[in-house]
This record gives C-alpha cells, structure tokens and sequence, in this order.
C-alpha cells in the first residue's frame, strides 16, 4: 500500500519533442498513476528541473535547444538535480553504447521503438531501486576504497572519486559483498532493479568504467570468468 501510494505521487519529467510520442507516453504514464510534465525542449527541462525537482526524468536523447547528452551532464554535475534518476531514450541502437559508455549516469535507457508498458515498467523498476536505497549506512572499506553511504562520497587511498549513481550503487553491493562472487544477473537485479534478462553487456560497461575510477585499487575488482564480478576486502 505504501509503495503504491509512493508509486501514485511519482511525478515525472518527460523531455520529448516529437507531440504525438509525448501524448502517448503522457498518456500512458498517467494511466498507470504517474503525474507527467511534458517539456519539449533540453534547455527548458534543465529550468523546469530545476525550478521544481521532480521524482524521475524521462529524457529524449534528440531534442532542440540541448540535447539529452547535455541535460544529462548538467543534470548530473549539479548537486541540487545529481540524484533524481534519469532514463534515456533513444532512437538508435548504435547511441545506447555511447550511452552507457559515457560519463553520463543515466539510471537507465530505452531503445526506440518502445512499448509504452515496457517504458511504465522500466521506470517502476528505477523508482523501487531509488526508494529501496537507504538513507544512512556503515562506512564501507575495502583497502584504500572507502565508501561513505550516508554521505555519497567515495575515495581511494584519501582521494575523493567522482561516480555516478549507478556506479556508487555497483560499487557499494560489490563492497557490502566483498569476497563472495556476484554473477551479473544477480548485479542486473539489485543494482539496476531488473527481475528479466537484459543485456548483461551493462554491468560488464559499468566494471569498466569502475576499474577506470577505482585507478590503484582497480585490481580489487576482480572479473570471474564465466560467472561475474567480486571485489576483494
Ligand atoms: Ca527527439
């Protein structure tokens, strides 16, 4: 009852210029109890975001004024806007790489063409990780990686890492786990919130992008073939 409750005041930003996909996405979303405001431009988004921060961003990747890849980043360098989660659309297969390879921290993308359940379902399953993530924790520590969950701050050997949300998140599971192998379906369901299959080439983007920031304890984060990833304590 209570998530649902939590569910019904969700208020989304839906960025879309093209009018006939905004209706049937506002339309959708609203049916299934989720409040919509339809921005059809990437500068008037960073504005309305900012001026009234809402629950989860659906953004096109193509829009005029700013593109996606320009929301995203000011978005997320932005303290007051970094922690609303983000979903991307995209027209083109070949953009989600870049994506998912950039430093972006999009919570998650969507492919065009979509159904709009699967689009009501990819957001539920980004709201329910967001609202399961706790508010204050222990101070996790692997070697020189620290993590300070309450506060959202990572280091290594004392320096202070930037990471994205999805990449604290992965980092933050692997640590809570240290030592125990974490198959990528297991990471895909806790730190991305997928109950299916969905191209396990995400988690492997993400270790990559991880081991990058981690730079001297990156060898902590060890791939397990045929099976996963573990963190060594
Ligand atoms: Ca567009």
């Amino acid at each position: 009852m209570l998530a649902f409750r939590a569910m019904a005041e969700a208020r989304i930003a839906l960025v879309e210029d093209e009018p006939d996909l905004a209706e049937v996405l506002r339309f959708n979303l609203a049916k299934a109890g989720f409040e919509v405001d339809v921005i059809p431009r990437g500068d008037l988004a960073l504005e309305e975001v900012r001026r009234r921060p809402p629950q989860l961003i659906l953004l096109d990747l193509m829009l005029p004024g700013l593109d996606g890849l320009e929301v995203t980043r000011a978005l997320k360098r932005d303290p007051a806007t970094a922690r609303i989660p983000l979903v991307m659309l995209t027209a083109k297969a070949e953009e989600v790489d870049r994506i998912v390879g950039l430093e972006l921290g999009a919570d998650d993308y969507i492919p065009k063409p979509f159904s709009p359940r699967e689009v009501v379902l990819r957001i539920r399953a980004v709201l329910r990780r967001h609202a399961g993530e706790p508010e204050a924790e222990a101070r996790l520590e692997a070697g020189g990686i620290v993590l300070d969950t309450a506060a959202h701050r990572s280091e290594v050997n004392g320096v202070e890492i930037p990471l994205t949300a999805t990449e604290f998140r992965l980092l933050r599971i692997l640590m809570e786990r240290r030592g125990r192998v974490q198959s990528r379906a297991r990471l895909l369901a806790d730190v991305w919130g997928y109950a299916e299959d969905v191209d396990s080439r995400t988690v492997d983007t993400h270790v990559r992008r991880l081991r990058r920031k981690l730079g001297p304890e990156a060898d902590r984060l060890e791939t397990v073939i045929g099976v996963g990833y573990r963190l060594q304590g």
